[in-house]
Parts: C-alpha cells; structure tokens; sequence
C-alpha cells in the first residue's frame, strides 16, 4: 500500500473532493513501466485537475500530477531498468492517465526521459512541465532570431514566467517581466529582469494595432488582451511564443503586426512534443538555466497540501515552483 492524492467525484452533486489516501499497485493503471515517485509539482493544469476537472479528467476516481521525477521499479521495456532515474511531463499523465501524485505510478515507457544530466529529481521537478515549456518557447523565439532590446515575459511570477525570466538573463537578454503582483518585484529582479513592467500597463486593449516598437522577443502565458498588446509592441521581425492562457483564451488582435512588421506568433505545446525534441530541451534546462536560480523559485510542500495549493494556482497566486515530496 502507498499513498496517493486521489479525486472522487460525487454522482449526484457532481462535486469533486480530493483526499490522500492509501491505493495498492493492484490500483495502479496499465502500463509497462512503474516509477517509485519522488517529486511532483503544481502546475495551473494540476489545479484543474486537483479541483473541478476543467474537461480535462475523463474518469473517477483520478490521481492527478501531471509531471514526476522518480526511480524505476519495475520495467518490461527495454530502454528502462530497475534503479533509472526518469522525468515525466506531458503526454496527459495526470488528466487521462493515472499522474505523479501519489508514491508510486504506472505509465508508457514512450512517454519517459532519462533524468538529464546534471539534474537530480527535486530539480527536475523545480522545473517541471512549466519549466519545460519555457525552455521550449526560449528555443522556437531563438530559432527565429531574437531581436536586440528587451525580451518580454508575462505572467512573470507564475512557473513558466519565472523559469524563463532565469534562462533568457541567463543567456544574456534583458528580461521585462509582467507581473500583476508588485510585490514580487525584488523576486522577480533576483532572477535577471532587468524592468518589471505592471499588468495594468499592458492589459488594456488599444485600438492601435501598432505601438512603438519595444520588445526584441516575448514568452506569453497570459493571452487575451495581453497577448494582442504584446504583437504590437514587438519589434520588426521579432516574434512571440505563445504558451499560456492564464488571462484569457481569447485574442482580441489584428493580422497588422505580422503584415506590416513581419511579426511571429509561435505555437508552444509541450504535451505532444517529440522524443528528441524532449532530450533537447532537457539538455539546455542543465545548461543555461543557474539552479541557484531555480533554487530560489522553490516553494516545498506534500501530497496533503494540494487540495489548497491547486486552488491557488488557479487564481494565481503560486509563486515561481512548488516541489511536492510525495514520500
Ligand atoms: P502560474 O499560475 O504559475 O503562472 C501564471 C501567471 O500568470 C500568474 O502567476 C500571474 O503572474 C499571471 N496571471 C494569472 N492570472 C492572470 C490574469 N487574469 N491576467 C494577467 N496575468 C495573469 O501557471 P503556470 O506558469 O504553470 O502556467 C502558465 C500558463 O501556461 C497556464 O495558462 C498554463 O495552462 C500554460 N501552460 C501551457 C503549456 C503548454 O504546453 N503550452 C505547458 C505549461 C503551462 P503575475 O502574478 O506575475 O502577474
């Protein structure tokens, strides 16, 4: 028996509870690989899936955790032994299939990386899927050119905004950080921005679909109303990755930026990602980003914090990352 974060669904109010509880492998989905769990995450998926679902949970009960870092304990596929050190993010572990929040889980051998070098498991988690996915925006803004100046990321506090404020100062940009929360300013700067510019600044929407030229790159998580101010402020040719939803699905925009200044707009999806792809983005999270850096993100909490935690992070309250021991 091992402990488990698991979400039960009440048919008749159709509410959602989530409880830790103990489960046995007997419980454990279908799979060829089984990882003893030692770190997971919260990332504003796992709130949805922690809480109501958000359409993301097909079935209860659920033990939801959509990324992990952990040991193989048993295997029937080659490519993994007993005693490997793998990582989980994606592939929806955590909303469709059994995730990371629970001591032990049971999943895909396709679906696994080797823990990179130079990581261990809490690191890997520090980084999780929001971490991942900043990588992944830092390299499609780099494989189209980042222009001189500042490099924009919103929802800066957020995980996926402060991992990517860490690598692109990292890498030698200014970084401006949006951010709604002013407290977290000195956080924010401690980490490489080099301006804070407020959510308010940049929030509303403008009947100008062009503005001063001022961004030589942007990370978004936000969308919406964000999203289309930012197109108009990059400068020509500059692009912008688009990751997150975290203001809005929407995007009140104009085609102008990408006609008139050659602006693009690149699609950022780590879910689906392919293998190499993933190795890629796992070697250049050991390279470019300081874990003094990533260090300074952490917020540590366990399996019984999440009920509250996934809350919070569905109104945006979470802070850089927080690593769940699950032991
Ligand atoms: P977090 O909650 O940690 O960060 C989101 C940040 O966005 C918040 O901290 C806050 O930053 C800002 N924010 C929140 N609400 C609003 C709002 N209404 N208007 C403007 N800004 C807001 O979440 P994650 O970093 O884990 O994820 C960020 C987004 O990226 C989510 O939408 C998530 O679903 C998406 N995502 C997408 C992935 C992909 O594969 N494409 C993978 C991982 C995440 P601040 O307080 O600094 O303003």
């Amino acid at each position: 028996m091992f402990n488990a974060l698991v979400v039960e669904k009440d048919e008749e109010s159709g509410k959602t509870s989530a409880v830790v509880k103990e489960i046995s492998d007997a419980d454990l989905p279908e799979g060829n690989v089984t990882v003893a769990v030692e770190y997971s995450t919260v990332n504003y998926k796992d709130g949805l899936c922690i809480g109501p679902g958000g359409g993301l949970v097909r079935s209860y009960p659920h033990v939801p955790g959509i990324d992990f870092a952990g040991t193989v304990e048993a295997s029937q596929d080659d490519r993994y032994k007993p005693g490997d050190k793998v990582v989980l993010t994606g592939w929806r572990v955590g909303e469709v299939h059994w995730g990371g929040y629970a001591q032990k889980a049971r999943v895909n051998a396709d679906w696994l990386v080797p823990l990179p070098m130079g990581l261990d498991t809490r690191q890997a988690m520090a980084v999780g899927t929001a971490g991942f996915t900043a990588m992944l925006a830092v390299m499609a803004l780099e494989d189209h050119g980042i222009k001189d100046g500042p490099v924009l990321v919103t929802g800066a506090a957020g995980g996926v905004g402060s991992v990517a404020t860490a690598i692109l100062a990292n890498l030698g940009h200014e970084v401006a950080g949006v951010t709604g929360r002013p407290e977290t300013a000195d956080y924010l700067k401690s980490l490489g921005a080099t301006q804070i510019v407020a959510r308010e600044e940049i929030n509303e929407t403008t009947k100008r679909p062009l503005e001063a030229e001022t961004w030589g790159g942007c990370v978004d998580a936000v969308g919406g109303e964000m999203l289309a101010r930012a197109l108009g402020q990059i400068k020509y040719g500059g692009s912008v990755a688009a990751v997150g939803l975290a203001g809005g699905a929407g995007l009140p925009a104009t085609v102008i930026p990408f006609l008139l200044r050659g602006v693009n707009l690149l699609g950022i999806d780590s879910v689906m990602q392919p293998y190499e792809n993933r190795l890629r983005a796992w070697e250049r999270i050991a390279k470019d980003l300081p874990m003094d850096k990533l260090e300074a993100m952490i917020q540590p909490a366990t399996l019984a914090d999440l009920p509250g935690l996934g809350a919070d992070i569905l109104k945006g309250q979470v802070k850089g990352r927080v690593v769940v021991d699950v032991n």
